[in-house]
Parts: C-alpha cells; sequence; structure tokens
C-alpha cells in the first residue's frame, strides 16, 4: 500500500459530479480563473479511498490504539458519548454568525460551561476563547498588562518563573513583552521561597507557576509564595494543565491565584495531540474580569417576548467586557472543543473529584510497580526517582542518568525502546531540571492490569542492550527520525514529480 498522492493521474475516476459542473459550460469563472491543465488530484474509488485512510490510521498511534504515559499531556479516554452530543445537527449545524435568537441553546451551554469552571478553579470569570493552554497564557498575560496599565503602575516589566517551568509560560510573558526572571528550584525540586524573595519587587508584574509541579510535587508553600507576589503588588498565574491532579480537592483561587488557564483537552477529555483541536479558556479573579476578551456571554431573565426562544426563563446574549483586551482568536473559541467538555463536566459533576483522585493513585501505583519490577529483574540500578517524594501527584519523573553514565543508555533510547513494546513513549528530557528525565502519567482511565503489564515491559527494555536500544524502534512506519532537522525543514507538500 502506499499514499493516495502516488496514485495522481491514474485511469478512472471515483465521483459522480453533476453534468453542467464537467464540461464547464454552466460555470461563469472569468478566463483567467479557469484551469489551464486538470489538477494532480489521485483519482481514486471509493474503496481505494477508504483503504487509503484506514491505512493512514494504522501507521498512527493514540490512546484509542495502546497505552499513552505521555508525562504533562494528560492523554485519557474520551468517552464517545461527547461525540453524540457534540454531533446534534443543533449544534453541529450552528454558524457563528447566526443571530443571538437562533443559538439560545448553544449560548446557555456556554454560560454553563464559563460557570462550571468558575466553580471549579476558585475564580469569578471566565472566557472560552482561547485555543490552547499556550494561548490562554498569553491572554492572561494580556489581561495583567492592562490591568497593570489602568493603574499607571508601567514599571511592572517582569515575569517569574520556576526554572520547572514548561516552555509556554515564558514564550507566553515574553510574546506580550515582558522580561523573564527564571528562579532556581530547592533541590527537592519544590519552590524556593528566598529566591523569590530575592527577585520580587515594584517591578514585579506575575509569577506564573503550576501546581502540582512539572515534577508531579504539590507546593507546599503556594500560598506563601501567592503573599510575597501580592505583597509586592504583582500578580499570581496557575498555569492549569496539572487541574487533573487537584480538581475537586482545592483550587487555584485558594491558594492565591489571580487568573488560570484551563487545558479542557488534558483535564476535562477531549481528543488532542498531533496540533490540536485544543481549547484553553481562562478563569480571573473580579479584578480583572473587565479586561477578558471579547465577547463572553451573560445572561438576563427573558422578557415576554423573548419567552419562547428563552431556555429555562433566561435570556443569553454576547457581552463585551469593559476594558476588553480584544479578541485572541476568530469566531467563539473551538465550539466543539468546548461543547465536548461541557458533555463531560455535566456527566461526572461532583465525582470529578474522584477524577483526580484516581489519576493520583495510579500515577504512584504506577511508580511503585516500575520500581518492584526492575528490582526484580535486577535493573533497578539504572534509573533513580527524578524527585524526592514519598507521594507524587498525577505523574512522577524518572532520572534515566545512571543508565547513561554506566551503559550509555539514555532516556531517549529507553523511550525508543517503549515504542518497541507498543506503548507510547512518556514524555523525555522535561522538566529540563531532571537529567536524562523520564516523565510518566498514566491518567486515571487505565486498569492495574494496564499498568502492571507497563511496568514489567519497562524493566524488559531496561534489560535489552544498548546496541538494540541504540537501533530502536524496528517495529514502527517511521524508524528513529531526527527532530530537529524535522522541526527545522518542515516539509508538509508532497513532492509531485512534474
Ligand atoms: C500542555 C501544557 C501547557 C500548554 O498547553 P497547550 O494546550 O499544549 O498549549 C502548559 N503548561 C504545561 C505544564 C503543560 O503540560
Amino acid at each position: 500500500m502506499s499514499h493516495l498522492f502516488d496514485h495522481h493521474g491514474a485511469p478512472g475516476k471515483g465521483y459522480a459530479q453533476p453534468k453542467p459542473l464537467l464540461d464547464g459550460s454552466e460555470l461563469s469563472l472569468p478566463d483567467n480563473l479557469a484551469r489551464k491543465s486538470l489538477p494532480r488530484w489521485p483519482r481514486l474509488s471509493e474503496p481505494e479511498m477508504v483503504r487509503h485512510y484506514t491505512w493512514l490510521s494504522k501507521r498512527n498511534f493514540g490512546i484509542d490504539t495502546g497505552f499513552y504515559p505521555l508525562g504533562s499531556c494528560t492523554m485519557k479516554h474520551n468517552p464517545r458519548v461527547n461525540e453524540v452530543i457534540a454531533q446534534l445537527p443543533g449544534i453541529a449545524d450552528i454558524h457563528p454568525h447566526q443571530p443571538e435568537h437562533q443559538i439560545q441553546g448553544l449560548l446557555s451551554i456556554y454560560y454553563e460551561m464559563q460557570e462550571m469552571l468558575s466553580v471549579c478553579a476558585g475564580m469569578d470569570a471566565v472566557t472560552l476563547q482561547p485555543v490552547a493552554g499556550a494561548q490562554g497564557e498569553f491572554t492572561a498575560i494580556r489581561c495583567f498588562q492592562e490591568y497593570f496599565r489602568h493603574r499607571g503602575e508601567h514599571q511592572r516589566t517582569k515575569v517569574i518563573v520556576p526554572d520547572s517551568a514548561h516552555g509556554t509560560n515564558p514564550a507566553s510573558a515574553a510574546m506580550a513583552g515582558f522580561e523573564i526572571i527564571e528562579i532556581p528550584s530547592k533541590v527537592d525540586g519544590r519552590i524556593d521561597l528566598d529566591a523569590l524573595r530575592a527577585v520580587v519587587g515594584d517591578d514585579t508584574a506575575a509569577m506564573m507557576i503550576t501546581n502540582p509541579n512539572t515534577l508531579g510535587l504539590f507546593e507546599h508553600d503556594i500560598a506563601e509564595a501567592s503573599e510575597l507576589v501580592h505583597g509586592v503588588g504583582g500578580l499570581m498565574y496557575y498555569d492549569g494543565a496539572n487541574f487533573n491532579a487537584i480538581l475537586g480537592r482545592t483550587s487555584p483561587g485558594l491558594m492565591g491565584f489571580d487568573a488560570v488557564h484551563y487545558n479542557l483537552h488534558k483535564t476535562f477529555s477531549q481528543p488532542h495531540g498531533g496540533g490540536g483541536p485544543g481549547s484553553g479558556p481562562i478563569g480571573v479573579k473580579q479584578h480583572l474580569a473587565p479586561f477578558l476578551p471579547t465577547p463572553i456571554v451573560s445572561r438576563r431573565e427573558a422578557i415576554e417576548s423573548e419567552q419562547e426562544q428563552a431556555v429555562d426563563e433566561f435570556w443569553y446574549t454576547w457581552h463585551e467586557p469593559e476594558h476588553t483586551i480584544g479578541k485572541v482568536q476568530q469566531w467563539h473559541g473551538n465550539a466543539g472543543a468546548i461543547i465536548r467538555c461541557w458533555a463531560y463536566y455535566r456527566r461526572y459533576g461532583k465525582e470529578l473529584r474522584t477524577m483526580s483522585e484516581h489519576a493520583v493513585l495510579n500515577a504512584n501505583y504506577l511508580r511503585h510497580a516500575i520500581h518492584r519490577e526492575a528490582k526484580a529483574a535486577g535493573v533497578d540500578h539504572m534509573f533513580v526517582d527524578g524527585a524526592e517524594t514519598v507521594v507524587a501527584k498525577h505523574e512522577f519523573t524518572l532520572s534515566l542518568a545512571p543508565a547513561k553514565e554506566s551503559l550509555g543508555i539514555s532516556a531517549m533510547d529507553v523511550a525508543k525502546g517503549l515504542l518497541d513494546m507498543g506503548y507510547m513513549a512518556p514524555t523525555v528530557y522535561f522538566p529540563l531540571v531532571v537529567p536524562e528525565c523520564m516523565m510518566i502519567e498514566p491518567t486515571e482511565t487505565e486498569s492495574k492490569d494496564t499498568l502492571d503489564t507497563f511496568a514489567e515491559d519497562f524493566a524488559k527494555v531496561l534489560q535489552v542492550d544498548a546496541e538494540t536500544l541504540h537501533n530502536a524502534p524496528i517495529t514502527t512506519p517511521v524508524r528513529r527520525v531526527d527532530e530537529v532537522y524535522a522541526a527545522r525543514n518542515l516539509c508538509l507538500r508532497h513532492p509531485f514529480d512534474e
């Protein structure tokens, strides 16, 4: 089998089109716009087409094909009921230009989502507009910036991030024009209050941090950190990518944060990976609400003439916050993603607390299972925990530095070896503070059986000789790729031979 573009120019055609369009006679295209030659489209029959896409899907790895413990990305099962709801014609067929009175149902879903997200994070207002966590970060940082401009605090030019932060944090703040101040973590991987104390001041705009942090550790000192930053007039930003660990147990609001982004595609289930589609709403405390992007959904009681279209006596309407930063995305965010997540949240409600408990339980179980199996196989000297802790949160890190030193086996080699065992590799080389880092997040949707088998297979990979591991993977459609070359020399077009 090969891909569809190799079939271009083959005889026959796989479509049926109404006659007038075929000979062009009834098209009134201007001459200069009409094609001079046939396009190089593949000509395939329907079965050939179906085979092409099925073939492509088999070359792929996803949460539906196997265990996907990609740390920090929260790759959980996406309940199919979400798809059914998102594809209801009354939802899927809406055009974003439709007038308010025709889309009261959709607006009520948006409103409810704003409210539910506010509640679970301890925030006061939410925008659903950003389409990725990273875009949510940028949106919030822009709101911070406008907030300070309104207060005449132009000297606040610095944003503080811990050295374990996700790369998007400093990138978002730098995009908005802030200077980044990186502070080192303590030896236990947590925030160093003395280091923070040494850098906060009049010029501090914000601190950006995730909790639990990227090592999977809960930041016990977060309330003190908030106090320090607020004490000098700065704002606290919560990177919500690790919300899966604490949802329903505590909230960024309780920890003193002023703003947060939600990775709906992580915490609240929604197919993701490969670049999207995602959804990264942000929530803010009251003092930042006037700066949110426009529009957001508000509601009031329906008046007499609106009763017929009203949902539960309410009338929903688009609303522009008073000092809005403008728009960060066309239309109204990724509606499909928002609806899937709304369906998920509505299905589980307060039970979501159990979700985060099981995510934490699974991570801790897997961590111990890996140590247990490695010990039984005599390979436990090849790695150490990435952070000293008794209990991790929803993810944990291992350092393959010992294997690298003694045998020349790197975290990358082990990751590639796991591909040959039929798994998606865990995240590697992040966070940067752990040498030869491997970051593992099983999520709450995996069974004990899966975790046990993965732990056994992990120990098996560590028993493979270095030479073989350097050459892994051998079972995947594409062998080891040069990722730097691929990123620097993007090739997204099929090289048609002329
Ligand atoms: C995923 C992630 C982000 C960015 O979110 P995207 O939706 O991928 O843009 C930020 N911080 C952390 C810790 C993450 O894991």
